[in-house]
């Protein structure tokens, strides 16, 4: 079997055209939201996939939101009957500073908005799929890449558009995503569950207060319970935040006859969200009940929690390879929300490994590691190797 020096070996001479396709992936101002530049950015991935032979197409979207030009580019190597996906996002969060699109290269390292999230992401795959194919690990399987566009705003755009046109085969082996989970195997991740809680009351001129219906009071009590629920759910392990935006009313010397607020939670992987919907829902209507308010609860998103087990022979295949090229290998859970479930709810084996590091990943001083790029490039080809060879 090959090892792991070989595909360093593989790797080492084109650590220069790594950086230098990052940095020009980096350039591209891909920010959502809104969305910014999503065509632009996804035919540089193209021209890239293209030059290393990986067979690229670009499949355009229906216009989406504020979405510039949404799109997802495929691509592939090998053509045996075996199938392994590596899934990546070429969208990044909003910057903090314009220089941040101006990538820096120093101390082995590369600067720049997305270069860990996940544009350094995106080149360790495309070279570990690469390296694969030009080293013999193929064998009678093949890797199909996905990079979609719209990941930061819930990606139910272009990962949605994969699923709903049945462009993900569940009789596929594993997936891997290369977000940024620092070396460490992420086989599970949180799901989401947002709400929008709007509640109806009667306005009033501030002379006839007495005539008005006020909204905002109406919230304070539906809100209370809300928080004790936040509260005790956090106590288990999920997150929640009552109130990340709340607002209404028409003017300072008006009854409000309007008022919102919004429920955001992250639930463990054990949670149940329709379970959690119903619970939100009681409370809500049970407050608003006790003091005759009219209220509407809107689900703005939805987005299920994903879990492969590590004992899976998908899970134990890719910690034995991350052991020989990183020196140890661990599960953890992935704190947010993870692509890897538009495929484990197909009953695919799916992970998240990546060589950027969560805590940098979406602030000012964001950065990929070159040298843990290269290793993950090196957990890609042989994870395809091992697979395939199964
Ligand atoms: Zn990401």
């Amino acid at each position: 079997m090959l090892t792991r020096s070989a595909v360093e070996a593989w790797l080492a001479p084109r650590a220069d055209e790594m950086a230098e396709l990052l940095t020009r992936l980096i350039a591209i101002d891909s920010e959502n939201p809104p969305g910014r530049e999503l065509g632009r950015c996804a035919r540089a991935v193209h021209e890239a996939m293209d030059v290393l032979g990986l067979g690229p197409d670009i499949v355009e979207l229906a216009p989406a939101r504020e979405l510039e030009e949404p799109s997802i580019v495929r691509g592939s190597v090998g053509d045996g009957p075996k199938l392994l996906y590596f899934h990546g996002h070429f969208d990044v969060v909003p910057a903090q500073d314009r220089r941040q699109f101006t990538a820096e290269r120093r101390d082995g390292k590369i600067i720049g908005r997305g270069s860990a999230d996940m544009k350094g992401g995106i080149v360790s795959m495309l070279y570990g799929a690469a390296a694969a194919r030009d080293l013999g690990l193929l064998g009678d399987g093949r890797i199909v890449l996905h990079l979609v566009c719209d990941e930061e705003t819930g990606s139910v755009t272009a990962a949605g558009h994969l699923r709903e046109a049945k462009l993900i085969d569940p009789r596929a082996l594993a997936m891997v995503t290369a977000e940024p989970s620092g070396g460490k195997i992420w086989n599970s991740a949180r799901g989401a569950l947002s709400l929008r809680v709007e509640v109806r009351g009667l306005e009033a001129h501030v002379g006839q207060a007495d005539r008005g219906v006020n909204a905002f009071q109406h919230m304070l009590h539906i809100a209370r319970p809300v928080e004790n629920y936040a509260r005790e759910m956090t106590a288990k392990g999920s997150r929640l935040v009552v109130g990340g935006l709340f607002g209404g009313g028409s003017n300072f010397n008006v009854v409000p006859g309007s008022a919102f607020f919004t429920v955001d939670g992250r639930y463990d992987p054990d949670e149940d969200l329709d379970r959690e919907l119903d619970h939100l829902t009681a409370a809500v209507k049970e407050a608003a009940a006790e003091i005759g308010a009219k209220v509407s609860i809107e689900v703005t998103q939805r987005q299920p929690p994903a879990h492969t087990d590590a004992s899976h022979s998908a899970a134990t295949a890719l910690a034995e390879v991350v052991a020989e090229v990183e020196g140890e290998a661990r599960f953890e859970m992935c704190a947010g929300i993870l692509e890897t479930r538009w495929y484990s709810q197909l009953g695919i084996p799916a992970f998240g490994y990546g060589a950027g590091r969560l805590e940098v990943a979406h602030g000012p001083d964001e950065y990929v590691d070159e040298a843990a790029m290269r290793r993950c490039s090196a957990v890609y080809a042989l994870y395809a190797g091992r697979m395939f060879a199964a």
